[in-house]
């Protein structure tokens, strides 16, 4: 049985552009993290933004994907724009009931919002 996510967790979808599947992550606000596990991310050198672009986002189907990749035609890349059938059920699979409508909390193509289309 999954767990319950922490209060205030938010899901962060990222679009695998070879499939269209849409995975997530689980994202924390950085407030409810533990003390003394955050990382600082400037150091003037770039190297952290370079290892922030490197650096593969685990998604909760356990592929790792590169959303954060600059690249025009990336593999990957967050989207909070698509149709429900479009979710990976392996990621949907590791929500706790009580979490699984937050997977449903997104645009859909249909809506006509600005900038999603399907
Ligand atoms: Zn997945």
């Amino acid at each position: 049985m999954p767990t319950r996510l922490p209060e205030f967790s938010e899901l962060r979808f990222v679009e695998a552009a070879s499939t269209g599947t849409v995975h997530f992550t689980v994202y924390v606000p950085s407030w409810l993290e533990p003390e003394g596990e955050s990382v600082p991310l400037a150091d003037g050198t770039g190297r952290a933004l370079a290892a922030l672009l490197e650096a593969p986002t685990v998604v909760r189907c356990g592929r790792r994907t590169f959303p954060n990749s600059p690249s025009s035609d990336a593999a990957h890349q967050f989207t909070d724009c698509f149709d429900d059938e479009r979710l990976c059920g392996g990621c949907y699979r590791t929500l706790h009931e009580d979490d699984q409508a937050l997977a449903f909390e997104h645009r859909q193509p249909g809506e006509r919002s600005e900038n999603c289309k399907a």
